[in-house]
């Protein structure tokens, strides 16, 4: 009998999914790529044929021009080759999936990056018992347990009201967390205008259309110190410290990341007021969602993979590194 899983091949630049002929999240351009997200180290420009959701397909759109998409809705079983595929939602970024492959009575899952916790921007992750399960482990250590969202936009609404004179500046990865902290804030009763540096702007344009509710933004280029006094500012994290922050009252630097757990990490970006959002999951609920799923086997795609590792075999589940590169540039 072959091999639980043999019918898919790890390589460093994707995963190929051989009779269906198809490459997930590939780096490389491929005549037939299945893209789980946007984020530019799953999703790259190039490819002679895309299959996504739609909202990840209006992302690419955005990022590399017209691309030759074909959207997939979420739970819609697709045949390729000799797969059923289908995509259902992984909880990470708006349009974001897991994508679902079944062949030779065998079903695999691509969970491609993902969380469990509520998150106001994007359908929540769905768990779909499998027999091998490719996983994440960006956050794949037990010092990794991400906070309470709240608590965290509590702590900046706080510091927002006790420096009136001051804004704060937080930086935020362009997309996914920018829009998720835009609405964390108005759910935690902010409804000021929000300012955001023009690198977010098309993304956030996007978001609104798919009708995730932003609120009032304003582009921060522009607007005078007198305006942005008690005002939030969003920009990606490069520009927290570089020349664009000087038109800044005061600014108070702040940045939201599943990396501001590591003090070190806070310090080297000079970052005043480090709040712990991650779009991953955290090591509770990397192992919550396996102990869910029940898989035979457990791949890891890339992160700290050692841990979870020995994790799955003190449990007897089989479990083993991929190690595909290039992941992880842009978003935590
Ligand atoms: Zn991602
Ligand atoms: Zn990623």
């Amino acid at each position: 009998m072959a091999r639980l899983g043999s019918w898919i091949e790890p390589f460093s630049e994707g995963i190929y999914v051989r009779p269906a002929d198809a490459w997930i999240d590939p780096s490389q351009p491929k005549s037939r790529a299945l893209v789980t997200h946007g984020h530019g180290d799953h999703a790259r420009g190039g490819h002679g044929a895309v299959w996504a959701t739609a909202e990840t397909l209006a992302i690419m759109d955005c990022r590399y021009g017209s691309q030759p998409g074909n959207p997939v809705a979420y739970g819609e079983v697709m045949r390729l080759g000799e797969v059923d595929i289908s995509f259902v939602p992984a909880g990470h970024v708006l349009g974001s999936a897991q994508i679902v492959l079944e062949h030779g009575g065998e079903r695999i899952v691509v969970s491609g990056d993902y969380k469990r916790r509520p998150d106001p921007t994007c359908a929540p992750f769905e768990p779909v018992p499998c027999d091998v399960f490719v996983t994440e482990a960006t956050f794949g250590l037990p010092v990794f347990r991400h906070p309470a969202t709240a608590e965290e936009i509590d702590r900046l609404l706080q510091r927002l009201h006790d420096n009136p004179e001051r804004c704060i500046l937080v930086g935020a990865y362009a997309l996914g967390k920018a829009q998720r902290l835009i609405v964390e804030m108005r759910c935690r009763g902010h409804h000021d205008p929000i300012y955001i540096h023009g690198a977010l702007e098309r993304l956030c344009e996007l978001y609104a259309q798919f009708g995730v509710p932003l609120g009032e933004l304003r582009p921060a280029t522009g607007a005078t110190k007198e305006e942005l006094k008690g005002k939030i500012v969003l920009a990606p994290p490069g520009c927290l410290n570089d020349r664009w922050s000087r038109r800044l009252p005061d600014p108070i630097t702040a940045m939201a990341s599943g990396w501001m757990r590591v003090r070190q990490r806070a310090r080297q970006r000079m970052v005043e007021l480090p709040l712990i959002v991650s779009d991953h999951a955290d090591w509770d609920e990397l192992t919550m969602t396996i102990e869910e799923l029940k898989p035979r086997e457990v791949w890891i795609t890339h992160g700290r993979e050692e841990a979870l590792k020995h994790w799955c075999m003190t449990r007897q589940i089989k479990a083993r590194e991929l190690n595909l590169v290039g992941y992880e540039d842009e978003d935590d």
